[in-house]
C-alpha cells in the first residue's frame, strides 16, 4: 500500500510523449485497434475513447510530476470539499490547455473525421446541480493554472444530474448512467482505499495510562475506492487532481446471516454500501433530510480526511504540531461540514491527540463557504438520525457544543435568549443539529459568495455569530475560468481578442481590461464588424441547436435574448414569461411600431419534487407553442424552451447571447455565476440588484447595464403591505397579461393547469414579489430592444462587457 522508492522519482522531460499530429495520428489508431478492438466505421464513442486515451497518455507525466512536487512540505496545501463537481466535457478542455488542439484536428483528419464531432460524443459530467458545482470545478481549473497546490475532493456518483426531456411541455426525468461506457478520465487508485464506519455503538474506557478514550464499536464498514481524475492548469505543465470516491461493500461477509445458511442474502446485502455513491440528489437550494444524503456527506468528509491524515504520516510519522500550518480545507457549503466533527474524531479517538491539540488543529484548518439565504436550504439533521447513524460523531458534536455555549455565556452573560439562538443543536420540534452553525463554530473563516450576500449573512442569519467573531467573516465574490468559457466556447472571439492586446488574458484575465480602447467604434470599424461576425457566427450555431432540440427557429437578426439556469422560484422565471405575454399581447394589438425581432430562449432544469418549478417548465412551453404557431407573430418573437441545460449547452448558448437575463428577487441569488458567462462573452445583462450583478454593474457602468426592481431594502419594506391584486389593478399591461392567462388561453385543453401558478403571483405573501417588480422589467426590456437597434452602440457595449 505505500509509496516505493520508485514512485518517488521525478519523471524526467524525455519520459514525454511527442504531441505532433503524427504521434496522434498513430496512438489514436493503436488505440482504437489494439486496444479497444474497433475499427473506424464503429460506434462514434470509440472514437472518442480513443482519442481520449492517446490525449490522457500526454498527461501523465505532468500529472505525476505535479503530485510529487505537492508533496514537498513548503507549502500549505488546500483541500476542496464538495459533494458536487459539475466538470462537463474533460477532453477539449486538456487539448486548449495542452495547446494540441491544431494537430489533434490534423491527425483526425487523416482518417476523415471530424475533431468537433468525436468531442460531441463525450457524455457531460453531471455530478453537480448548478451554480454550486460547477463554481467547484471552475476553482479546481483555476488553481491548476495558477499552480496552487489543490486538491479537490468529491463524490464518484454513479448517476449524475438526471436528463431533462420535455413530453407535451412537461418536464419528464431520466437517469443518466454516464458512466455506462469507460470513462476515460478517471484512474482507480484502488492501493489507496478508504474504510468508513456507520452505525453502531460508542463505548468509553480508560486506558493504561488511565486516560480517557472512546471506542466506536460494532459499525458496518463500507470501503471507499478513490477515483482520480486529471485537472490540467493552462499550458504550465501542471495537472491538479480531482479524487472522487466510490463506495463498494468490504469483503468480509456479515457472519450471522452467513451461518443461517443465508448466503445469498449475506451477499445481496453488499449493495446496501453500494448505494452510498450511486446517485446525485438532484435538489438545487434545498434539501430534504433523507438518510442516504448525510451518508453521503459522512462517507465523502470521513474518506477524504483518513486520505489526507494518511499522506500526512507518511511524511510526517505521528508529529501534528505543524498539520494545521500546513493544511486547510474548505467546505463548498454545508454539505461536507461534518468534517469538523470528523477530523476531532480521528486526531482523538485514531491519532490520541488531546482535545485541546484536536480543536487547535480543526478550528485553523476549516473555512466554510455560504451559498445560499434561502432559510429552507440551510440543512438540519435530527439528531435521532444522527445518534442512529453516527453516533461517535455526535458526541463529539455535543461536546463541541457544550464548550461553544460557554463561550457564549462569557460572552453574553445571563442571555439565555442568545444561547438558544446560537446553539448547534435546534432544541424546537424535535432536536436537530445545525450543520451551518458546526461550520461556523469549527471554521476559521466565513465566507459569502458576493459583496451584497456576504454582507447580508452578517446583517441576518449569522448576525449573532458576527458580533461573537467579526474577524471570520470575509467575502470571496465567484467567479468563472475564461478557459473554458472564453478560450475553448468561444474560439472566433478569443482570437480576435488575442489579435489586438495579444494572450496574455486567457491565465490572466485582469488583462482584459487592455480591450477598452477598441470599444469606441470611430478608429474601430474592422475590429467592430469582426466582433459582430463572431457573434453572429456563434448564433447561427445556437439556431441549429435550438432548431434541432426544439424544432423553433431563430433568426440571427434577432436579439437572443435567453434565461438558463435551475428553474426555481426565486429566479423568476416567471418574471420572463409576464414579458413574453406583454410582448405577444402588443404584437396582437399592433403596438408594433420601432420593434426589435427577439428569440428567446429558456431552459433549466426543476428539482423533480418542485412542483411549481416543474409547472412553470409547462406554462414556458405552452406559451411557446402559442406564439411559434401564431402567423400574426413570425419573426417579431420567437420562443423556446431548451431542454436538459447543462455545461456542455451553455458553452454554445452563452457566445451567442445578446440579452442576459437575471432577474432574481433582490437578496435570493447568492451571487449567480451564468451572469459573468455571459457577460465575458459579450452579451448585456438585464438585471435586478442582487448577487454579483451588482459588482457586474460596477464594473461595467451602468450606461453598458440594464437594471431594474426593487432593491433588498425595498423589497423588505413592501412586504408588510404587498398586494399584488392592485397591482394588477393599477398596471393595464398587467391587467392585459393576466387576463390572458386566467382565460386559459395557453391551456385549452388542459384546463386549470396553470391556476396554482397564477394564484403564487397574485399571494400577497408571494416571497419572490413577481408582480411588484413587472412595470420596471417591460419599460427596461423596452430600452433594452431600442438599444439593440443601434447595432453600432449595442457592439461598443457589448465589447465593454467583455472588457471589464
Ligand atoms: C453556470 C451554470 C449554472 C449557474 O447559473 P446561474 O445563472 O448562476 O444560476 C448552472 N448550471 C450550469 C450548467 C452552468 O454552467
Amino acid at each position: 500500500m505505500n509509496d516505493t522508492q520508485d514512485d518517488l522519482c521525478v519523471l524526467p522531460e524525455t519520459e514525454k510523449l511527442p504531441t505532433d499530429a503524427k504521434a496522434l495520428e498513430h496512438d489514436f489508431r493503436r488505440y482504437l485497434i489494439h486496444h479497444l478492438g474497433r475499427f473506424l466505421g464503429c460506434n462514434p464513442h470509440y472514437l472518442y475513447e480513443a482519442l481520449s486515451l492517446t490525449v490522457r497518455d500526454r498527461i501523465m507525466t505532468d500529472w505525476r510530476n505535479t503530485w510529487l512536487q505537492h508533496r514537498l512540505p513548503k507549502q500549505r496545501r488546500a483541500y476542496y470539499l464538495s459533494l458536487e463537481f459539475l466538470i462537463g466535457r474533460a477532453l477539449g478542455n486538456h487539448l486548449l490547455n495542452m495547446d494540441i488542439e491544431e494537430q489533434s484536428a490534423e491527425a483526425m483528419q487523416k482518417f476523415s473525421l471530424s475533431l468537433e464531432e468525436i468531442q460531441s460524443e463525450e457524455p457531460d459530467a453531471g455530478l453537480g446541480n448548478g451554480g454550486l458545482g460547477r463554481l467547484a470545478a471552475c476553482f479546481m481549473d483555476s488553481c491548476a493554472t495558477l499552480k496552487l497546490p489543490v486538491l479537490g475532493y468529491g463524490l464518484r456518483y454513479e448517476y449524475g444530474m438526471f436528463r431533462q426531456h420535455i413530453q407535451n411541455g412537461y418536464q419528464v426525468e431520466e437517469p443518466d448512467h454516464w458512466l455506462r461506457d469507460t470513462n476515460p478520465w478517471e484512474l482507480e487508485r484502488a492501493e489507496y482505499t478508504q474504510r468508513v464506519h456507520f452505525g453502531g455503538h460508542t463505548e468509553h474506557f480508560t486506558n493504561r495510562r488511565g486516560e480517557p478514550r472512546t471506542r466506536w464499536l460494532n459499525t458496518e464498514e463500507v470501503l471507499a475506492i478513490p477515483f482520480d481524475v486529471p485537472v490540467s492548469g493552462y499550458r504550465n505543465g501542471v495537472v491538479n487532481t480531482l479524487r472522487l470516491w466510490k463506495a463498494t461493500a468490504t469483503d468480509e461477509f456479515n457472519l450471522d446471516e452467513f451461518n443461517a445458511g443465508s448466503y445469498p442474502e449475506s451477499v445481496a446485502a453488499k449493495n446496501d454500501a453500494e448505494h452510498i455513491t450511486m446517485v446525485l440528489y438532484p435538489n438545487d437550494s434545498s434539501e430534504n433530510g433523507k438518510e442516504l444524503r448525510l451518508r453521503q456527506q459522512y462517507f465523502l468528509a470521513s474518506a477524504s480526511l483518513q486520505d489526507i491524515v494518511r499522506q500526512w504520516e507518511m511524511v510526517h510519522g505521528d508529529d501534528y504540531s505543524n498539520f494545521a500550518a500546513q493544511n486547510v480545507f474548505q467546505l463548498n457549503d454545508t454539505h461536507p461540514a461534518i468534517a469538523v466533527a470528523e477530523l476531532m474524531r480521528i486526531l482523538i479517538d485514531d491519532k490520541h491527540l488531546s482535545w485541546d491539540q484536536a480543536w487547535e488543529i480543526t478550528s485553523n484548518t476549516m473555512a466554510y463557504t455560504n451559498h445560499t439565504l434561502l432559510p429552507e436550504a440551510l440543512e438540519r439533521w435530527s439528531v435521532k438520525l444522527f445518534e442512529r447513524l453516527l453516533p461517535r460523531l455526535l458526541e463529539i458534536i455535543f461536546d463541541i457544543n457544550a464548550i461553544f455555549l460557554k463561550q457564549v455565556a462569557i460572552h453574553w452573560p445571563g442571555d439565555s435568549d442568545r444561547r438558544r439562538r446560537m446553539s448547534i443543536i435546534e432544541e424546537d420540534h424535535g432536536k436537530s443539529v445545525r450543520m451551518a452553525y458546526l461550520a461556523i463554530v469549527g471554521s476559521f473563516s466565513v465566507n459569502g459568495v458576493a459583496e451584497l450576500h456576504s454582507d447580508l449573512l452578517k446583517k441576518g442569519l449569522f448576525r449573532d455569530f458576527y458580533e461573537l467573531w467579526p474577524e471570520k467573516f470575509n467575502n470571496k465574490t465567484n467567479g468563472v475560468t475564461p478557459r473554458r468559457w472564453i478560450a475553448h466556447a468561444n474560439p472566433e472571439m478569443t482570437a480576435l481578442i488575442s489579435s489586438k492586446i495579444g494572450d496574455g488574458w486567457i491565465s490572466d484575465l485582469s488583462q482584459i481590461e487592455k480591450l477598452k480602447p477598441f470599444a469606441g467604434s470611430a478608429n474601430n470599424k474592422l475590429f467592430h464588424a469582426q466582433w459582430q461576425a463572431a457573434k453572429r457566427s456563434n448564433k447561427t450555431r445556437l439556431a441549429e441547436l435550438v432548431k434541432k432540440e426544439c424544432g423553433v427557429d431563430f433568426a440571427v437578426d434577432s436579439m437572443f435574448d435567453v434565461q438558463v439556469k435551475r428553474t426555481h422560484e426565486y429566479k423568476r422565471q416567471l418574471l420572463n414569461v409576464l414579458h413574453i405575454i406583454h410582448l405577444y399581447n402588443r404584437i396582437r394589438r399592433g403596438d408594433t411600431l420601432d420593434w426589435t425581432n427577439r428569440c428567446v430562449l429558456i431552459g433549466g432544469k426543476a428539482a423533480p419534487g418542485y412542483f411549481m418549478a416543474k409547472r412553470t417548465i409547462k406554462l414556458i412551453n405552452n406559451v411557446a407553442e402559442i406564439i411559434n404557431c401564431d402567423p400574426e407573430v413570425g419573426d417579431k418573437l420567437k420562443v423556446a424552451f431548451l431542454p436538459n441545460y447543462r455545461v456542455s449547452s451553455m458553452e454554445v448558448i452563452a457566445p451567442a447571447t445578446d440579452l442576459s437575463e437575471q432577474i432574481s428577487t433582490a437578496g435570493k441569488e447568492a451571487s449567480g455565476t451564468g451572469n459573468m458567462k455571459f457577460m465575458m462573452n459579450g452579451a448585456l445583462t438585464i438585471g435586478t440588484y442582487d448577487g454579483a450583478n451588482i459588482e457586474i454593474l460596477d464594473a461595467v457602468g451602468s450606461d453598458n447595464f440594464f437594471l431594474f426592481g426593487l432593491k433588498v431594502d425595498e423589497v423588505e419594506a413592501m412586504r408588510a403591505h404587498y398586494d399584488p391584486e392592485s397591482i394588477i389593478a393599477a398596471d393595464e399591461d398587467l391587467k392585459a397579461v393576466f387576463h390572458l392567462l386566467e382565460s386559459g388561453h395557453f391551456n385549452i385543453e388542459e384546463p386549470g393547469i396553470f391556476d396554482a401558478v397564477i394564484a403564487s403571483m397574485k399571494d400577497p405573501h408571494d416571497p419572490w414579489m413577481t408582480v411588484a417588480d413587472f412595470r420596471s422589467y417591460i419599460e427596461i426590456q423596452q430600452q433594452a430592444a431600442n438599444a439593440y437597434r443601434d447595432q453600432q452602440h449595442w457592439t461598443r457595449m457589448s465589447i465593454m462587457n467583455t472588457a471589464c
